[in-house]
């Protein structure tokens, strides 16, 4: 059988356009993940550029050297999108350099019709820029590694394809071709072109839904205005983990605040949780588990602590948000907070069970004045 080669790159071009539309759909979804744009922009140009050379008479200079155009501009976004789906940001005076420079080195042999020198430094660049765009996904294969695995190979494959190309052309050494280059290694080119679009664009979308799905889970247990956890969070962690003897509950509570609110604001009290929330995470120790529960309730957990360090750690706390202050138009504002300290007994205590001790202790610590620290063995004040 033999493969119609014009066939097979309207295929391939069709195929790209299909994936562009697919990333746009995906942009609209999720509008913060602005390397979908550069990279459907990327794509999009591509397959244009692709029906454009298969739809125009080759010997017509302007029209090769667009299409050719757009083809190498389309492969310098999509390096680009790819910097930034892996956290790389790429200056703009450099992004406009690299497309400047494919572009013109592309475009100006073909205009001065060598279009197979064109051709040449058309097919090594696509090359390197797939071969950099490849080594950019495999910096960061931990996050998926087979999906990550499969797309490098493509996108190698691909690179290979048209260093192919490049080579062939170059050993023929034809700098004026006017006619569309016919070899096995363009047919090789077209099918790597139609398999790693679809494969690598499946793939990719994957990665994209399933990194939109660990951001959803991250935002639905953060408490927005502080960044610690939720009550959420920490109820369903507690929900599948018993506490273990030896581990405290410090439940904190500021005191009162809801004056805050009325003298000072709501944008000052917001202010007051973050600062209650900042002293909170800087004296905890690695491991612990800080949590925003209510308004302005907090719940501190340390692992494996003792009744004499979880008050002296509550007590800094308490005492280090007691000297803090909050700038309002009024001048600098102090606050206080109190806390209650209950111990998990013995092994498989629920935590609810030890977070009630905690809250009566607190309880206790507010009737007792507030700015204090009371523990579920000290004596009702
Ligand atoms: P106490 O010392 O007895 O704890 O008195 P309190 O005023 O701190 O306690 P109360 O429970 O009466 O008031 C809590 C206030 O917290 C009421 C509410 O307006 C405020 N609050 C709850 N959530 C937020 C929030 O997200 N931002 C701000 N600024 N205020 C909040
Ligand atoms: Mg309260
Ligand atoms: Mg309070």
């Amino acid at each position: 059988m033999t493969i119609d080669q014009n066939s097979l790159f309207l295929a391939a071009g069709i195929c790209s356009i299909a994936l562009a539309v697919a990333l746009g759909n995906a942009w609209l979804q999720s509008r913060s993940d602005r390397f979908l744009v550069n990279w459907m922009l990327g794509i999009a140009l591509l397959g244009l550029g692709v029906l454009l050379s298969m739809g125009t008479p080759p010997d017509v200079m302007p029209t090769v050297a667009l299409a050719y155009a757009m083809e190498i501009f389309g492969f310098g976004l999509v390096f680009i999108a790819s910097r930034q789906f892996t956290g790389r940001s790429t200056p703009a005076f450099f992004a406009v350099l690299l497309l400047a420079g494919i572009t013109l080195s592309v475009t100006v042999p073909i205009l001065l019709g060598l279009d197979g020198l064109g051709l040449i430094t058309f097919n090594f660049l696509a090359a390197a820029l797939l071969a950099a765009t490849a080594l950019r996904y495999w910096s960061v294969r931990a996050e998926a590694p087979s999906s990550i695995a499969v797309m490098t190979v493509l996108y190698g494959l691909a690179a290979l394809s048209f260093f192919a190309c490049g080579t062939i052309l170059a050993h023929e050494g034809d700098f004026v071709l006017h006619r569309h280059p016919d070899n096995w290694a363009e047919q090789f080119n077209a099918i790597m072109c139609i398999t790693g679009i679809t494969g690598i664009g499946a793939i990719s979308l994957g990665l994209n839904n399933q990194r939109a799905a660990r951001r959803h889970h991250l935002e639905a247990r953060t408490d927005v205005l502080t960044g610690l956890l939720n009550r959420r969070a920490l109820f369903d962690s507690f929900a599948v983990q018993m506490l273990r003897d030896g581990d405290a509950v410090i439940a904190f509570d500021l005191d009162h605040f809801k004056a805050v609110n009325d003298r000072h604001g709501h944008s000052t009290g917001d202010a007051v949780l973050r600062l209650f929330a900042d002293a909170l995470r800087q004296n905890g120790r690695a491991g612990d588990i800080v949590a925003r529960t209510g308004g302005e309730e907090f719940v501190l957990i340390m692992r494996a602590a003792s009744m004499q360090l979880a008050t002296t750690s509550a007590e800094r706390i308490r005492a280090i948000f007691a000297d803090a202050q909050v700038e309002t138009v009024s001048g600098p504002l102090q606050n206080t907070a109190s806390a209650g300290i209950a111990m998990a007994k013995g092994a498989g205590e629920s935590f609810e069970v030890v977070l009630h001790r905690a809250d009566t202790a607190l309880y206790r610590a507010k009737n007792g004045g507030r700015n204090r620290v009371v523990t579920e063995l000290q004596a009702v004040a």
